[in-house]
């Protein structure tokens, strides 16, 4: 099998039989070339070619790549992260039907399971800290049908044991997904280690480049089908080719951008660590963090290049903090070339779920690919 460098260069790409071209071109046709006789097509289905909606060849090209780089029987790639969650939870959650949500996640995670599917569709969420899977395995019904889990998650950086939670949820009857979002699938691979459905944000660190959205789960055939023709098909969050393509160009760079990620932030961590100003660093490439053991086992090659700091400063002083930064932008996002940054305050509606050095407010960095030593001056200039 080729290694996962080779993996991202050329899978899903092929000589384009029409032009030779050694790159497959963009589709960005609507519709496709119908046979003679339509009348017994599905018009729902998402195999073969019929319309954008339904499968478009870019997209596929797109579903090869991600398969063989992250070893999985099948994948389907969505217009955005949240389409690729909304889909999970569509597909597999019904009427009275109860899911064990890990208390740290995406937002939208956090607002589908807690809030919209148990208010519109009667679905059950039990919110865990599942850095603790004896809390997971308490908090199973026998109506639970899915335990969802991000780690390390977003934006506490919190880590939870993907193979232990698999072995909870395979006891019980549940599905087990996670959003390897913050990871990527250079550091960790979820299926591998048991879980049935991994999630990916392609709009971080897979296509990299911070100018395109999109979306993947991937996992076995038969589920992946179903959150295809259920949540692709029907709910309508296709991706465009034209990103679908963007983000296959993007993918091709992940192995050598995540080693420059990895080692920059840990760089980046162990600096802000002695800083007589910081109050508190939660990356689990730390020895000293509370996820380092589990993450060590479970992110083969490294730590990823997002990270969570606080000041020991009032609101203001990190506010003041992030306008004195040049190298690094304050806006939302991760997994970009360039380093963001955004101030979570002291408002946040989640705040009593986070760990408690958490509730006085605190930064999410996500470490860019510029040189190591231009960053970690701009923070210690904007510190000083
Ligand atoms: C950004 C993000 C998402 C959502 O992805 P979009 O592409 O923005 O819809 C989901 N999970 C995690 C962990 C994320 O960071």
């Amino acid at each position: 099998m080729p290694g996962f460098a080779t993996s991202a260069i050329h899978e899903g790409n092929a000589i384009d039989r029409e032009t030779g071209a050694i790159r497959r071109p963009i589709t960005m046709a609507n519709s496709y070339a119908l046979p003679y006789d339509p009348s017994d097509i599905n018009w729902s289905s998402a195999e073969g070619s019929i319309y954008t909606r339904n499968g478009g060849a870019n997209q596929r090209y797109l579903q090869e790549k991600l398969c063989a780089i992250e070893g999985a029987e099948d994948c389907v790639v969505l217009a955005s992260g949240v389409a690729a969650l909304g889909g999970v939870f569509f597909a597999f959650l019904g009427h009275g039907d109860h899911a064990v949500v890990s208390d740290s996640t995406y937002i939208a995670a956090y607002r589908l399971l807690h809030e919209l599917l148990p208010q519109k569709y009667g679905v059950m969420t039990t919110l865990v800290d599942s850095t603790n899977p004896g809390e997971v395995s308490a908090a199973v019904r026998p109506n639970t049908k899915l335990i969802h889990i991000e780690t390390p998650a977003n934006p506490t950086l919190k880590v939870s044991d993907i193979s232990a939670i698999a072995e909870i949820a395979h006891g019980s009857g549940a599905l087990l997904s996670v959003d390897n979002t913050f990871a990527s699938p250079y550091n960790q691979l979820p299926t591998s280690l048991g879980a049935d459905l991994c999630v990916e944000s392609l709009t971080k660190y897979i296509n990299g480049h911070g100018d395109a959205m999109g979306g993947a789960v991937l996992g076995r055939k038969d589920l992946i089908d179903k959150i295809r023709a259920e949540a692709m098909v029907n709910l309508g969050g296709a991706i465009s080719p034209f990103n679908a393509w963007l983000i296959m160009r993007g993918a091709v760079t992940l192995p050598l951008r995540m080693r420059q990620h990895n080692e920059s932030a840990l760089e980046i961590a162990k600096f802000l660590n002695s800083h007589e100003a910081v109050r508190f660093v939660a990356y689990p490439g730390l020895e000293s963090d509370r996820g380092h053991a589990v993450a060590k086992k479970q992110m083969t090659r490294g730590f990823g290049g997002v990270m969570a700091f606080g000041l020991d400063a009032g609101h203001d002083a990190h506010n003041s903090f992030v306008s004195r930064l040049e190298v690094i932008t304050s806006a939302v996002s991760l997994g970009h070339d360039e380093s963001l940054i955004v101030f979570l305050g002291e408002n946040d509606e989640r705040q009593h779920l986070y760990p408690e050095e958490f509730r006085r407010g605190f930064f999410r960095l996500s470490v860019g690919l510029e040189d190591t030593e231009d960053i970690i001056e701009d923070i210690r200039r904007a510190l000083a």
